[in-house]
């Protein structure tokens, strides 16, 4: 799993002069930072929207909107919310800076710049933007696995669904169920329980990428497939199923472990919701436990709805 992206990282420099611009292209040259410019608020907000800045430096006074607002509307925007803002002043007005840090300003830099302390404020709001991200990113993982958690899964299959309907792509989902795991804890005590669950979930994450596993809760994972029909889901599961069977327990060898599981595709969910994927993967999964175990079931078709007779 791929998780803090290796970008450059991209400052916006919002501001209405043109040779700031240029000044901050020559002097931040060697930074390795990607610069962009925009001339106004809004076109800086527009920019910051697809662009998604490391940093943005902010001129206060502006036609149009000034900095100040451009900065509340930042706040408002929840993509943009976390990206620390540098206010340029012309001069140190206290005010404007007390204004500027209640506001949420990271930080301020006055004109004409000093270019070392340009600088060292451009890492250090780097170093904070870094800090939010992983925070961010610990917070959608799984403390024991290092998997993506139940809350991430439900945002992703969310996000998935709506994809795969916008580009009419397949859209798969594995529900996996380690088979007789309370045995294992009982048999083996609670730690080698927790061992065989990191374990599991090496092997799920090591699969294709693009597919994004996640652990459903206690011994239970889901595995979304974007672009993925139920045929290779299926086969995807199978191989999963193999994998844990044959892998082998320090200190236990005589211990074979397996998983059941289930798979759906978004036409067999029957509609394109979380609550219709989920519970036809679970169903599927529901039908490999029962048939014995140590088994791949995929979810049967949906049949046209039922005519109601009055
Ligand atoms: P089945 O084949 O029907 O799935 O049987 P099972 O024993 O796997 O299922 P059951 O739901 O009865 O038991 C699941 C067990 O998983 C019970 C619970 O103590 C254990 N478990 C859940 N989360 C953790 C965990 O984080 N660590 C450990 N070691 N065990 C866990
Ligand atoms: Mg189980
Ligand atoms: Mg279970």
């Amino acid at each position: 799993m791929h998780l803090i992206e290796p970008h450059e990282p991209r400052l916006l420099a919002i501001d209405d002069s043109e040779l700031i611009h240029r000044l901050l292209k020559a002097r931040l040259k060697h930074e390795h930072i990607e610069i962009h410019s925009a001339c106004s608020g809004l076109q800086g907000l527009e920019i910051a929207r697809t662009l998604m800045p490391d940093v943005i430096l902010l001129d206060i006074d502006m036609p149009g909107i000034d900095g100040f607002e451009v900065l509340r509307r930042l706040r408002a925007e929840p993509a943009l919310h976390d990206i620390p803002v540098i206010f340029i002043s012309s001069q140190s007005n206290t005010m404007d800076k007390v204004r500027g840090l209640d506001l949420g300003a990271h930080d301020f830099v006055t004109k004409p710049f000093d270019l070392t302390e340009l600088k060292a404020r451009v890492r250090s709001a780097l170093r904070v933007r870094q800090l939010i991200r992983m925070l961010a990113q610990r917070a959608q993982l799984d403390g024991l696995t290092g998997l993506w958690n139940h809350a991430y899964f439900t945002q992703r299959l969310e996000e998935e669904i709506a994809n795969s309907q916008r580009h009419e792509t397949s859209l798969s989902l594995i529900m996996c169920d380690l088979d007789r795991f309370k045995n294992i804890n009982d048999e083996f005590g609670h730690p080698f329980g927790d061992h065989v669950l990191e374990m599991f979930s090496q092997l799920l994450a090591d699969g294709r990428v693009g597919d994004i596993p996640c652990r459903y809760g206690g011994e239970e994972f889901t595995l979304i497939l974007p672009q993925t029909t139920i045929e290779e889901a299926g086969q995807v599961a199978d191989r999963l199923r193999e994998k844990v069977k044959s892998l082998v327990w320090e200190g236990h060898p005589e211990l074979t472990l397996t998983a059941s599981f289930g798979v759906t595709d978004l036409y067999r969910a029957g509609a394109p919701t979380i609550e219709a994927v989920v519970a036809a993967a679970d169903q599927a999964l529901y039908a490999a436990k029962q048939d014995g175990r140590d088994r791949v079931r995929l979810a049967e078709p949906k049949g046209p709805p039922m005519k109601l007779t009055a």
